[in-house]
C-alpha cells in the first residue's frame, strides 16, 4: 500500500506518511548547526584564539588545560598551550583515544557550530582548503602587531588568498578577528588602519558591508572573546580598549557599553538555509553490508543530508547506475529516526538493492517521479588557481575531489580569465591560468559524476583539483553538459 509523500514519492512498508517539512519545521532549532571554518595567514594565531575560546567556553577541562600549560612550559613555549587545544585532538583523534577536548563543536547563546578542519599547525593550508569547500561562515583572523599584518596581506601572505578562496566557495558571512592587538597597546588607530584596508580589500572581491563584521581581540590573552570588555570579572580587559569599543547602537543609559565580544558575533551569524525543500540527495561518503537489522539484502550508506528530506519506507535510487532501493531505516548522528532533513549527518539502511550498486561519491536521492541527479562526464566550472608546480594548460591532468569523491579528470579547455573582483573577462582563451587567477573550464572526467550547479546545490556545486597532493584550485560548478 503506498501512499505518497509530500513530495510526490510513493512510501513503502509503513503506515503512516509523515509530513517532513513540517515536523522540521518545529524541531529545527534543536538540529540546525553552522560550519565555520577558521581561516588567516600563518601564525595569524589561528590555533591560540580557537583554543582559548574553547576553553573559555568549558569545551576543555581543567586539567587537561593544565596539563598543556605544563607540557608547554617544559619546552619554553608556554604560549602555545592554547594552540595544542586543537593540535593534540588531532593526535588523540588518530590514535582512537577517549577525548578530554570536544574541538570539532561548540555553542553560542542562540546557535550551535561545527568547527571544521581544526587549524592545528601543520598542514594547515591543504586542511583549510578541505574545511572551506564545506563551510557557511568563517572567522577571518589577522595579526595587528607591527609589520605582520602586512606580511600577511601584501605580497605572499595568505590574508588575501584565503578570503577570496572562501568567497568563490560561496561563503558570504565573515568575522574578521583583529588578533594580537595586545602587541601593539590596543591602539585603535592601527585597529582602524587595518579595518579599512580590509574592507575596502573584503567589498572589492564580493563581500558585502553588512556581512563583514570585526572585532579587536587577543586570542593569547583571551581579551575581548567570550565576554565583553566592560562585564565583571573580565579584570585583565585592557583600559586602553576600554576607551575606545564601544557599542554605538547600545547607549540606552547615555553611558554605552563595551562593543560585542567575538562570541557575540558568531552568535548572530544567519542561519544558512537548509534546502529541506528540494528533492532528496545524499552523497555517500561511506557503505557497508547489512547494518543493525543485520539482513544480508540490505546496504548502510553514510553521509550528510544535500538537500531535501527522506523518511522511513520511502524509495530511493542511486545514481550514477540508477537501481532503486527502499529506506528500511535512519540514524541521525547515531540515533535511530523516522525522518531526516538537509543538515544531518546520517546512514541510511536500504533494502532490495546491492552492494554493487554503490561507490564513494554515489548520490541516492529521490525515487521516481523525482528527477534523480546529473551524473555527467562534462562541465564548466569556476575556479579560483593556487600555485601549481606547473601550470595549467589546455589538456592538464588533476585529481578532483568533490565531497568524498576523488576522480581523475582533464581541464579540456580553459574557457577564459576573469577578473575577481569584478568579474569581468580579463582574456578569452588563454594558454595557461597564472597564480592567483580566476578562470571559468571545461572539465572532462571519464567516469560519470554526480554534480550540481552551484545555484543549485552548495554542496553538490563545489569542486577542488589536486595534482601530486596538493590542492592547486577550488572553485564551483557553473554549468553541465549532458553529452
Ligand atoms: P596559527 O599559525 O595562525 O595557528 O598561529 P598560532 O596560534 O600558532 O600563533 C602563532 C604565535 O602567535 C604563537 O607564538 C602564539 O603564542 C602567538 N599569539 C597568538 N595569539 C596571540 C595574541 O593574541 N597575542 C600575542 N601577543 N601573541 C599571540
Amino acid at each position: 500500500t503506498a501512499t505518497p509523500t509530500d513530495s510526490g514519492t510513493p512510501l513503502v512498508k509503513t503506515k503512516r506518511r509523515i509530513d517532513v517539512a513540517a515536523e522540521y519545521a518545529k524541531h529545527q532549532r534543536d538540529r540546525d548547526t553552522i560550519n565555520l571554518v577558521v581561516v588567516g595567514h600563518v601564525d595569524a594565531g589561528k590555533s591560540t584564539l580557537m583554543g582559548h575560546l574553547l576553553y573559555a567556553l568549558g569545551q576543555v577541562n581543567e586539567r587537561t588545560m593544565r596539563k598543556f600549560e605544563r607540557d608547554a612550559e617544559k619546552i619554553g613555549k608556554g604560549s602555545f598551550a592554547y594552540a595544542w587545544v586543537l593540535d593534540e585532538t588531532e593526535e588523540e583523534r588518530s590514535r582512537g583515544v577517549t577525548m578530554d577536548v570536544a574541538t570539532s563543536s561548540f555553542a553560542t547563546k542562540n546557535r550551535k557550530f561545527t568547527l571544521l578542519d581544526s587549524p592545528g599547525h601543520r598542514d594547515f593550508v591543504p586542511n583549510m582548503i578541505s574545511g572551506a569547500s564545506r563551510a557557511d561562515v568563517a572567522v577571518l583572523v589577522v595579526d595587528a602587531s607591527t609589520g605582520e599584518f602586512e606580511s600577511g596581506f601584501d605580497g605572499n601572505g595568505q590574508t588575501r588568498e584565503h578570503a577570496i578562496l572562501i568567497r568563490s566557495l560561496g561563503v558570504r558571512q565573515l568575522v574578521v578577528a583583529v588578533n594580537k592587538l595586545d602587541c601593539v597597546d590596543w591602539s585603535q588607530g592601527r585597529y582602524a588602519d587595518i579595518l579599512d584596508r580590509l574592507l575596502a580589500f573584503l567589498t572589492g572581491c564580493g563581500y558585502l558591508r553588512e556581512d563583514v563584521r570585526f572585532v579587536p581581540v587577543s586570542g593569547l590573552k583571551g581579551t575581548n572573546l567570550v565576554r565583553r570588555i566592560d562585564d565583571n570579572g573580565d579584570s585583565a580587559a585592557p583600559d586602553e580598549l576600554r576607551s575606545w569599543y564601544v557599542d554605538e547602537t547600545d547607549a540606552t543609559q547615555g553611558k554605552p557599553r563595551a562593543g560585542p565580544c567575538l562570541v557575540d558575533l558568531l552568535d548572530t551569524f544567519t542561519m544558512p538555509e537548509r534546502p529541506v525543500s528540494k528533492a532528496f540527495r545524499l552523497a555517500v561518503t561511506d557503505f557497508f553490508r547489512g547494518g543493525t537489522f543485520g539482513s544480508s539484502n540490505s546496504v548502510s550508506v553514510s553521509g550528510r543530508i544535500a538537500q531535501g528530506h527522506v523518511q522511513v519506507g520511502e524509495r530511493v535510487v542511486v545514481v550514477p547506475g540508477g537501481a532503486t532501493g527502499v529506506v528500511r531505516s535512519i540514524d541521525v548522528d547515531y540515533v535511530s529516526e523516522e525522518w531526516a532533513v538537509a543538515g544531518d549527518s546520517v546512514v541510511l539502511m536500504i533494502q532490495e538493492v546491492d552492494m554493487q550498486q554503490f561507490s564513494i561519491g554515489s548520490v541516492v536521492c529521490a525515487g521516481p517521479p523525482a528527477k534523480p541527479i546529473a551524473a555527467v562526464q562534462r562541465f564548466e566550472a569556476q575556479l579560483v588557481v593556487f600555485d601549481p608546480q606547473v601550470p595549467i594548460t589546455n589538456g592538464f591532468p588533476a585529481l578532483m575531489h568533490i565531497q568524498s569523491l576523488n576522480v581523475p579528470v582533464v581541464v579540456h579547455k580553459i574557457i577564459e580569465t576573469l577578473d575577481q573582483r569584478t568579474g569581468e573577462v580579463v582574456k578569452r582563451r588563454p594558454r595557461h591560468i597564472r597564480k592567483g587567477a580566476t578562470a571559468r573550464v571545461e572539465i572532462r572526467s571519464e567516469t560519470p559524476v554526480c554534480l550540481e550547479v552551484f545555484k543549485e546545490s552548495k554542496e553538490l556545486g563545489r569542486v577542488m583539483l589536486r595534482k601530486n597532493g596538493e590542492t592547486i584550485a577550488a572553485g564551483i560548478v557553473t554549468q553541465l553538459f549532458s553529452k
